[in-house]
């Protein structure tokens, strides 16, 4: 295991602990700030703004994940369908993400199916898109199930991501062909046992290549989700050589994370969607920020000392 993964792992599994988790939510909002847009929808919603003006434009997520009850699920349904018709009120491109275990996944493939089904009926009057983000392995069969169940339901204002860490992904990826699915590619950002992910860096990024590039020869919308400089160049390099044009993929970065290359991106013409998270169930995104890069555990400790 290099490096990378085994920080990840240790993050990940740190995060997990009550007392830490207790101190960072106590005393690490500062800090946590930096890559969530606010507690509110309005909060969110001037973040929108603020990007747009840099032509950035916003991918909302409300903040929820791996709920255990049906009441919650739908809690977080009518919660969606409120930022989906405050975006329909705006004039910029519309898209959210959201997570199935937000949407009860866990309970039950038909309930999450059912709030999904009026989740995209709302999004489709307002021209928006949605979505579904990758959790961890144990929960990919159901997400791509999902996803064709929705697509034979009539709904093509949906999407999904693909993790380059998974060793079944290429195969993932070469089942979506058919369908024409719109896809995001990114690295993945759980603890995966190396029985199902490589666990060496440098072969999770050269799969995120050649992910990037199947998918894009064979006509798939493609979004490419990484704030890796070599990954962007070579995109960059690789589809001006094809001549594949911007119409066909688009960048997404984090908010709060390289944001002077998502105003070269945007200003260079390429599309360029920074991913905003918003509400208050933010500790579980926030732990896999942290655990994508060492640099932030440090920052995060100095919070939670200096409170
Ligand atoms: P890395 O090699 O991790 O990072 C490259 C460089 O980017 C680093 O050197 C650093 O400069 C910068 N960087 C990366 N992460 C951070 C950070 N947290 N803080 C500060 N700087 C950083 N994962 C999923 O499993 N499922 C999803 O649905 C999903 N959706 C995503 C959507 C978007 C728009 C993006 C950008 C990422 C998403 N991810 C998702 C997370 C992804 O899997 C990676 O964990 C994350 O993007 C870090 O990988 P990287 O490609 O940026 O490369």
């Amino acid at each position: 295991m290099d490096f990378n993964q085994s920080y990840r792992s240790f993050v990940l599994a740190l995060a997990q602990n009550q007392r830490i988790k207790h101190l960072v939510l106590t005393r690490g909002r500062k800090f946590a700030r930096r890559f969530i847009a606010g507690d509110t929808l309005e909060e969110a919603l001037q973040v929108v703004e603020a990007l747009e003006r840099d032509r950035i434009h916003a991918i909302l997520d409300l903040l929820g994940e791996m709920v255990t009850s049906e009441a919650q699920a739908r809690q977080f349904q009518r919660e969606i369908i409120r930022l989906v018709q405050a975006l329909g009120e705006r004039p910029y491109p519309r898209y959210v993400a959201l997570k199935l275990t937000q949407l009860g996944l866990d309970i039950s493939e038909d309930l999450a199916f059912s709030l999904m089904e009026e989740i995209l009926s709302e999004a489709r009057q307002h021209d928006c898109f949605v979505r579904m983000d990758m959790e961890d392995s144990p929960r990919v069969d159901a997400t791509l199930r999902m996803y064709r169940r929705l697509r034979e339901a009539g709904f093509d204002n949906t999407g999904v991501v693909l993790q380059s860490y998974l060793k079944r992904t290429e195969q993932d990826l070469q089942a979506l062909i058919p369908l024409k699915a719109p896809v995001r590619i990114v690295k993945g950002a759980y603890k995966e046992p190396p029985e199902v992910a490589f666990q060496d860096k440098r072969l999770v990024d050269a799969q995120f290549v050649l992910l990037c590039k199947k998918a894009m020869e064979n006509g798939l919308y493609t979004a490419i989700a990484s704030h890796d400089p070599q990954i962007i160049q070579e995109m960059k390099r690789w589809t001006a050589q094809m001549g594949i044009g911007p119409d066909r993929f688009e960048f997404q970065l984090l908010y709060g994370v390289r944001r002077d290359e998502q105003k070269k991106l945007a200003a260079e013409g390429y599309t360029v969607r920074a991913y905003v998270p918003y509400g208050t169930d933010w500790y579980p995104y926030f732990s896999r920020r942290i655990a994508e890069r060492p640099e932030n555990l440090l920052f995060v400790a100095r919070s939670l000392i200096q409170g």
